[in-house]
């Protein structure tokens, strides 16, 4: 334990199961031969934004857990007040202060579909794109914020039962902030987050387990409100022509319908926020929801992305198609 903190407790096994001869019984079958359909399980459904958000919540306490341990570094090596390490250590809490500021985005641009709460789309991917990146980066800050500190120590803790080892411990291995034992245990704490075979299947992890990162980008590009990003670059260009300012200027002024943060988006119900007004509230609560099937139909209609169609609770049904799969017949509504 003393040696190894966090993969003696906390290691994850994963494994690869084959199975050579599978039985799987009809009534456990959802889809066949539906190449088409099948992509939409991931993408039309909430469900890749609820598989993914959870993973978001546990990386930014991951990643508040490292920006501690680095902070402990720097005070145990006594560098603190050094203003490059200052800068460095501010730049890991600006990005771990980022992470923290996603998820929690992600739960205050969410939508509310009937019973159910879906986080905010392009905002988990922009998080799951940039997170990618970073915690290589931020593993690698705490590598260069400790130096050979996290190494160069005692094999194991049975030195410390040695008295004739335990002495040259104690002499070669206290700081200004902590004795010997004091020091070691933490370096070790450290290591094992950064360094050991642990500290790297979790790098590994976090850059590979929601995809690759060309996947991950694929999903941020499909996402975004390029329609609201392009309309600011229109109303730009609206405004000026050969002749000086337009006389269509004047709608950079209005405020409303011009900023990303203000327009109804494809995945969201938000309205418009009127310049200067208060953004209306995303989650109401169940007591206060009153909606008719119709406005039912159009808030879930909102979680469509662009080019999908939507697969839709079967109380609001507009086609019904059927496929049959070996004996059993297997129904499904897209529209
Ligand atoms: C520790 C760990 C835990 C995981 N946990 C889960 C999990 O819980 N659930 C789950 O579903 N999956 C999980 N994964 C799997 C993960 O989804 C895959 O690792 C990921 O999709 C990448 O596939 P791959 O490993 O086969 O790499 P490959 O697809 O072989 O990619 C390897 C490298 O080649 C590059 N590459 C490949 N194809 C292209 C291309 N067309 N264009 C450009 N570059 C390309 C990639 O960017 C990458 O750098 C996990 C992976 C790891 C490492």
């Amino acid at each position: 334990m003393f040696d190894n903190p966090l993969s003696s407790r906390f290691d994850e096994d994963d494994s690869v199961l084959c199975f050579d001869d599978v039985k799987v019984p009809w009534d456990r079958v959802f889809i066949e031969g539906n190449v088409e359909m099948c992509q939409k399980q991931f993408h039309a459904m909430p469900y890749h934004v609820y598989q993914n958000y959870q993973a978001m919540v546990p990386l930014s306490v991951k990643l508040t857990f490292l920006t501690g341990l680095a902070h402990r570094i720097a005070e145990m090596n006594g560098v603190t007040q050094f203003p490059q390490v200052r800068e460095m250590l501010g730049q890991l809490a600006a990005e771990t202060g980022m992470v923290d500021a996603l998820v929690a985005a992600m739960e205050a641009k969410g939508t509310q579909v009937g019973p159910y709460f879906i986080p905010d789309r392009h905002t988990l991917y922009s998080a799951q794109v940039l997170t990618q990146q970073l915690y290589a980066h931020i593993i690698n800050t705490l590598r260069e914020l400790a130096g050979g500190g996290m190494i160069m120590l005692p094999s194991s803790v049975a030195d410390f039962g040695n008295p004739e080892i335990a002495a040259l411990i104690d002499q070669t291995q206290q700081s200004p902030k902590a004795n010997s034992h004091d020091r070691v245990k933490f370096y070790k704490l450290a290591w094992d987050a950064v360094g050991s075979e642990f500290g790297s299947h979790h790098q590994q992890y976090e850059m590979f387990y929601a995809g690759a990162t060309f996947v991950t980008k694929g999903h941020s590009y499909r996402t975004y409100d390029w329609t609201g990003a392009d309309r600011l670059v229109q109303t730009m260009l609206d405004s000026y022509d050969l002749n000086g300012v337009s006389t269509s200027s004047s709608r950079l002024n209005q405020g409303a319908n011009t900023c990303p943060s203000t327009r109804s988006t494809t995945n969201s119900t938000r309205s418009l926020r009127p310049p200067g007004g208060k953004r209306p509230r995303a989650i109401r609560p169940a007591s206060s929801r009153r909606s008719s099937p119709a406005a039912e139909m159009r808030r879930i209609g909102t979680v469509r992305e662009p080019g999908c169609s939507v697969l839709r609770p079967t109380s609001i049904r507009r086609r019904r198609s059927r496929t049959s799969i070996g004996k059993r017949s297997i129904s499904y509504r897209a529209t």
